[in-house]
């Protein structure tokens, strides 16, 4: 019996490339629409945008020099040369595509990399973007991140996303047309959401035709505005077991086939204001299994899937 109850990451990885895969975070002196002046300057409500470069990075870094730091401390840890690079800082694909593709080639040619993951928003990934983006995942293996956030536009208007739902629908089907694969980030508990809101989110999710989606709680980041309202005690915040029971409602509404990849963020202590209980990713990770132990439930069950259907390790 598929003892897996949702499709897994790793699930994933060994299936595609036969064996554990692991994503080392770089940075390519990024920035994003809401903070260079395209669309404002003061970026997300809850975005502290140093929480996203990874420790290591300095900005007169090139990206091999990142990578070799990088993978030196995961291949020393997990006695692994399999690595797909992750540039996670800002907005990944918010460059002009002849800076880019210098950058992600030079990722490429790096020794053990398989791949390529990228993080953006919906609204900033260029015609002329989109079109590298498909020869590249003719070449290799390419996983581009929306920051999608939420199915719900009042929510995205006032976290100051800058984007809509419809340029999250859009973007899905620009990438896919193109042969891009994609995956969903997703915040669930933002101010003013139920669990109605989040309801909405996982639907888009399922009509996108995304392969992936990203859960995350939200985190209270330190020198940013929803700290400011946190601390006016105008932001209403998770316990970990209703954290829990949510991630739940939203896997068990997840088709099978879009993995995982997973079930709650990780804010680096020295940043996170709150909920204190986010510092402890294992255990809310296992609060959201035992979740899906205790109701007996997996995902997609409630749209009428069997656990067999998620996809397990060949
Ligand atoms: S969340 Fe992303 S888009 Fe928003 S301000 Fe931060 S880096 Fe920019």
């Amino acid at each position: 019996m598929n003892k897996n109850r949702y499709y897994s990451l790793n699930a994933f990885f060994r299936n595609t490339f036969g064996n554990k895969v692991y994503k080392v975070s770089i940075a390519g002196g990024f920035t994003c629409p809401t903070r260079d002046g395209s669309l404002g300057t003061e970026g997300c409500v809850f975005c502290n945008p140093i929480g996203s470069e990874p420790k290591h990075y300095k900005p007169e870094m090139t990206v091999t020099e990142q990578l070799e730091l990088a993978t030196e401390y995961v291949r020393e840890r997990h006695e692994t040369d399999h690595f797909l690079a992750y540039f996670q800082d800002y907005t990944t694909t918010y460059k002009d595509v002849g800076s880019l593709e210098k950058m992600y080639r030079e990722a490429l040619d790096f020794p053990g990399i398989r791949g390529l993951s990228l993080c953006t928003r919906p609204d900033s990934i260029s015609e002329d973007v989109m079109d590298l983006l498909k020869d590249l995942s003719r070449e290799t293996f390419v996983w581009v991140e929306l920051g999608i956030q939420s199915g719900c536009d009042v929510t995205l208007l006032r976290m100051n996303r800058g984007h809509t739902v419809y340029d999250s629908e859009k973007a899905f089907e620009k990438l896919h047309s193109r042969g891009i694969r994609t995956a969903a980030h997703v915040i669930l508990g933002f101010p003013g959401e139920s669990r109605k809101e989040a309801m909405t989110t996982v639907e888009l999710v399922n009509k996108s035709g995304t392969a992936g989606v990203k859960l995350q709680n939200l985190h209270i980041i330190k020198d940013t505005r929803l700290a400011e309202l946190y601390n006016k005690g105008k932001v209403n915040l998770m316990r970990r077991s209703e954290y829990a029971e949510l991630a739940t409602d939203f896997i068990e509404r997840t088709k099978p086939d879009i993995v995982i990849q997973r079930v709650t963020g990780e804010a680096p202590p020295r940043m996170l204001v709150a909920p204190e209980w986010a510092i402890n990713k294992l255990a809310v990770m296992n609060r959201v299994k035992r979740e899906l132990m205790y109701r007996d439930t997996w995902q997609g069950k409630h749209l009428g899937y069997a656990m067999e259907d998620i996809p397990s390790i060949q």
